[in-house]
């Protein structure tokens, strides 16, 4: 693991990706080109922005069920109820005012490749959009877990908004002496650190709220803490101990909502006060067809986030796999969603321009993770495009060699780096969004 200090990571934290040079624009005599966009989370948000700013004549057209984007980022904030859901909705009127994006209210239903045409359900029914090229960032859909899982009930709140709320209340309800349960995914799934994050932003509420006895049991589906291990090490057997109880190696065997039960390979927890179920993830279901990694992602040029089948179909944040040089792929992150969209915006409008592909980019990733509600941590990756290489150090391929990750030191868990956060989240829903 690279050293790095608090100063070096805002600046890398500030730039999600870098090009060697922006695409020229799209000349205004040809007939403006068709850029579809499914989802409007980070990663649609931003492609439609910068393929609206750096092509200027092609159309762009943001497909989207919701009337705003609810993050997950700070989510876990709105859980113990220190910011609001106002605080982490984020509106589409400046993608449509600044930047002349067409928003569509609807659902993406089903994608004919070969005559490039996207189907949308929409209020008033079904639309046909004819595209030049189309990119799909759906988030993440959610393998069931066995048995008889109701999110209903059990909230996984890892995709913002009445889920969240839900999660919210349940905590809020809980009282001394209870137990607040959540699973861990398997890996690779949205936010390495997020589950550990929750699993402390819940502890430290519960003994700031006076709920003396109370528990907070994480049962990780990995061998290990994913991300961050020495922050959350700490945070677990330190600032939370006594009140977490981590287990990893706990894969999910059945989950009964109705009693908020749920057995793993490891411990069986019966009648919990909260059942925080974070299932397994995969791409989302608009991605159906194309092709997968063992994981359930879609395999992408790390170049264009172009699909193996169709050169002019992309996929870009969570739902994709970009391989990496230490055996796992990037990290699922709104960062990173962000940092693809603008290589992936510059590779189509390049692409409509006739132009060859750019090989000089550069990625990154960024998370700040809530210990308390006074202090946070930090993690952050860097990848270059070339080569990767498989465990023996032989190459492998070509993929997004993982520069240096770097990670806070304990002394930088603390008050600025939790400050820093808002500045972070600010600067990245602006980024995206504005
Ligand atoms: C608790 C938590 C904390 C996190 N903290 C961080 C953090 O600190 N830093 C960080 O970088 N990341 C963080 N993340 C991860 C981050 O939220 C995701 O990685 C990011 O949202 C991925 O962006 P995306 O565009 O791929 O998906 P999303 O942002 O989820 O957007 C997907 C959009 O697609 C829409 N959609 C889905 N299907 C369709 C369809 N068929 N038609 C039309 N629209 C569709 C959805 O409605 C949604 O709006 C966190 C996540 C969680 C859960």
């Amino acid at each position: 693991m690279t050293a790095m200090n608090r100063r070096q990571f805002i600046r890398l934290a500030g730039a999600s990706c870098a090009l060697a040079a922006l695409p020229r624009a799209v000349s205004a005599a040809t007939t403006a080109p068709r850029v579809v966009v499914v989802g409007g989370g980070f990663g649609g948000a931003t492609v439609a922005k910068y393929v609206r700013m750096w092509g200027d004549n092609v159309q762009v057209t943001l497909v989207e069920p919701n009337p705003s984007h609810i993050s997950c980022i700070l989510s876990n904030m709105v859980v113990t109820g220190d910011l609001s859901m106002n605080r982490i909705t984020l509106g589409y009127d400046a993608l449509k005012t600044n930047h002349g994006v067409s928003v569509l209210q609807g659902r993406a239903m089903g994608i004919d490749a070969a005559g490039n045409r996207l189907t949308v359900s929409t209020y008033s029914g079904h639309q046909v959009l004819d595209y030049d090229h189309l990119v799909l960032a759906p988030g993440i859909a959610f393998a069931t877990p066995p048995g008889n899982w109701k999110p209903g009930l059990t909230p996984h709140a890892w995709q913002a908004g009445s889920q969240t709320t839900l999660l919210k209340n349940q905590l809020a309800a809980m009282r001394g002496g209870d137990v607040f349960v959540m699973t861990v995914p398997k890996s690779p799934y949205r936010c390495p650190p997020g589950p550990y994050e929750r699993a402390c932003v819940v502890a430290d509420y519960l003994k700031r709220k006076g709920r003396t006895g109370a528990k907070v049991v994480v049962l990780d589906a990995n061998a290990s803490i994913q991300a961050e291990p020495e922050a959350f090490g700490h945070a677990f057997s330190v600032t939370h101990a006594g009140v977490i109880e981590y287990h990893p190696n706990a894969v999910v065997q059945s989950v009964d909502s109705d009693t908020r039960s749920i057995v793993t390979t490891v411990r069986t927890v019966s009648n919990a006060k909260v059942l925080n179920v974070i299932p397994n993830q995969r791409a989302g279901t608009i991605t159906r067809g194309l092709a997968l990694d063992a994981a359930g992602f879609v395999k992408v040029d790390p170049l264009t986030y172009a699909t193996a089948a169709y050169p002019n179909i992309h996929v870009i944040g969570d739902s994709c796999s970009v391989p990496a040089s230490d055996g796992k792929g990037v990290p699922k992150s709104g960062h990173m969603a962000n940092a693809e969209a603008k290589v992936c915006a510059n590779a189509i409008v390049r692409a409509l321009n006739g132009e060859t592909v750019d090989e000089d980019i550069a990625t990154n990733s960024a998370c700040y993770s809530p210990i308390t509600n006074r202090k946070a941590s930090w993690l952050s990756a860097n990848f270059l495009y070339g080569d990767i290489y498989d465990a023996a150090g032989k190459v492998k391929g070509k993929g997004m060699h993982r520069l240096d990750i770097g990670e806070a030191p304990e002394k930088e868990v603390n008050g600025d780096s939790y400050e820093d956060m808002y500045q972070w989240a600010d600067s990245l829903f602006a980024d995206s969004f504005m």
